[in-house]
C-alpha cells in the first residue's frame, strides 16, 4: 500500500528552519522584535488592518470576545458548521451562544437566518469563511451593525483569501486566524487577532497579556514606582513567542504559492469528480476568493461514513468537518436540541474533507480521485 495520504499537512522549508534556528540562537525567545515583525507582515495581507499574534486560533477567538467585551446577559450568534471553538470560547466568557443556520450550498453562515437570530442582547456576530470560501461578509456586517453588534470573522480558514476584491482581514470589525499544521500556513501552534478599531486592538493586547496596564497614564496608582503595572480587567498568557514568530513570517512569504498550490488541487478534484452522480463538487459564489483549505465534497445517498471508512482503509486520510458544534455534549446539556438547524446537519451528514495540502502531487489527488470513483461505481 501507498503511503498515509494525511487530509492536511504543514510545508516546512530549510529557510522556515533557518528562521527559527536564528531566534534560538539570539537574546529573545519570546516577546520580542519577531513578534512585532510578524505582527507587520502579516498586516500585509490584511490590507493593513493591525494584528495581535496570540498562541493559537482558540486563544485569537477568545481574544476577540474578551475585546468586543462579551460577558454573562450577552449573546453571540454564531453558525454550528465549525469546530467548536468559534462557540466555546464565547461560553467561557460567560455569553449564550444563539446558533444560525448555514446557507445549503456554502455551509457559510446564512444572512436571513443570522438576522433573525439577532436580539438586543446580541454583541457579536460570528461568522466562519467554511473550507477557505469567504462568508457573505458585506451583508453580514450590515446585520450586524444594525443589530448594534460587532462582526467577527473566524478566518482560520481562509487567511490569504478575498471577498469582493478585498482581502480577509479587511471585512469585519474583529477576525481571527489560526496557524495550526494543517491551515493556510503554520507557526506550530499559534492565530492572530486583527481589527481595524484603535479600542479593540488595545483590549485585545492587553487581554494577550494578563490585562496589565504599563501606561502610566492609564494607570490607578501611577506613583507606585518604576516597577509597577497594574490589571484593571483580567486577562491570561496568550503571547505567542519570538520562535514561532519567525517561523511565521517565513511562511507568510509563501502564502501565495500555497494558495496557487491549493487552487489548483481543488480544481483537479472539481475536473476528477465533477460528472459523477453521488457527489456534490464545492461551490464557488461570484466575488469570492477562496483560500480553500479544505476541500468539501458532499457525498449523497447516506454513502458518506462507507466511503469515509474505505478511504481510511485504503490509506486516505478523509476527515469531516465538522459535526454540528450544539451536538457536542456540553450544548446538549445547556438544552441545545437536534433539528435546530438542519442546513447544517445535511450538509455535516454528507460532507467529506479528502486530502488538501501544497505538498500534495497530481499524482495523490489521482489517486484520491480513482479511489472515490471506484467506490461509488463510476
Ligand atoms: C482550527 C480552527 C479553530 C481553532 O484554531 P486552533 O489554532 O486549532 O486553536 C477555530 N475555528 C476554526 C473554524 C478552525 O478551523
Amino acid at each position: 500500500m501507498a503511503d498515509f495520504l494525511p487530509y492536511g499537512r504543514q510545508s516546512v522549508t530549510e529557510e522556515d528552519i533557518e528562521a527559527v534556528v536564528e531566534v534560538l540562537r539570539g537574546d529573545w525567545l519570546t516577546t520580542g522584535p519577531a513578534v512585532t515583525r510578524f505582527e507587520a507582515d502579516l498586516a500585509g495581507h490584511t490590507g493593513g488592518t493591525p494584528a495581535v499574534a496570540v498562541t493559537s486560533g482558540t486563544a485569537a477567538l477568545h481574544v476577540a470576545y474578551a475585546a468586543a467585551g462579551v460577558g454573562p446577559g450577552d449573546e453571540v450568534v454564531a453558525g454550528p458548521l465549525t469546530f467548536v471553538a468559534t462557540a466555546s470560547t464565547a461560553a467561557l466568557h460567560g455569553a449564550t451562544v444563539t446558533f444560525a443556520d448555514v446557507e445549503p450550498d456554502t455551509g457559510n453562515l446564512d444572512p436571513a437566518a443570522a438576522r433573525a437570530a439577532m436580539t438586543r442582547r446580541t454583541r457579536v456576530l460570528a461568522a466562519v469563511d467554511y473550507a477557505g470560501h469567504p462568508a457573505e461578509l458585506d451583508r453580514l456586517r450590515a446585520i450586524a451593525h444594525g443589530a448594534d453588534a460587532l462582526l467577527l470573522e473566524d478566518a482560520a480558514h481562509s487567511i490569504g483569501g478575498s471577498w469582493q476584491g478585498r482581502p480577509v482581514g479587511s471585512l469585519a470589525d474583529l477576525t481571527t486566524f489560526s496557524f495550526f499544521p494543517t491551515k493556510n500556513l503554520t507557526t506550530a501552534e499559534g492565530g492572530a487577532v486583527v481589527t481595524p478599531d484603535e479600542g479593540l486592538l488595545a483590549r485585545a493586547r492587553r487581554f494577550r497579556n494578563h490585562g496589565l496596564v504599563r501606561d502610566r497614564a492609564e494607570q490607578r496608582f501611577p506613583d507606585e514606582g518604576g516597577w509597577h503595572q497594574e490589571v484593571h480587567e483580567f486577562g491570561l498568557n496568550y503571547r505567542l513567542p519570538d520562535v514561532l514568530c519567525a517561523l511565521g513570517s517565513s511562511q507568510l512569504r509563501r502564502i501565495p504559492s500555497f494558495k496557487r498550490r491549493r487552487a489548483e488541487i481543488h480544481a483537479r478534484y472539481d475536473a476528477g469528480l465533477a460528472d459523477v452522480p453521488a457527489v456534490r463538487t464545492p461551490v464557488t459564489r461570484d466575488g469570492a476568493d477562496p483560500a480553500w483549505h479544505l476541500y468539501p465534497l458532499r457525498v449523497l445517498d447516506g454513502r458518506r461514513g462507507k466511503l469515509f471508512d474505505h478511504l481510511r482503509g485504503v490509506g486516505i486520510g478523509v476527515q469531516v468537518n465538522y459535526i454540528p458544534a450544539y451536538w457536542h455534549p456540553v450544548f446538549a446539556d445547556l438544552g441545545y436540541r437536534r433539528g435546530m438547524c438542519p442546513n447544517a446537519e445535511r450538509y455535516y451528514a454528507e460532507q467529506l474533507s479528502l486530502p488538501l495540502f501544497p505538498d500534495l502531487t497530481d499524482a495523490d489527488v489521482d489517486r484520491v480521485i480513482d479511489e472515490v470513483r471506484t467506490f461509488l461505481g463510476t
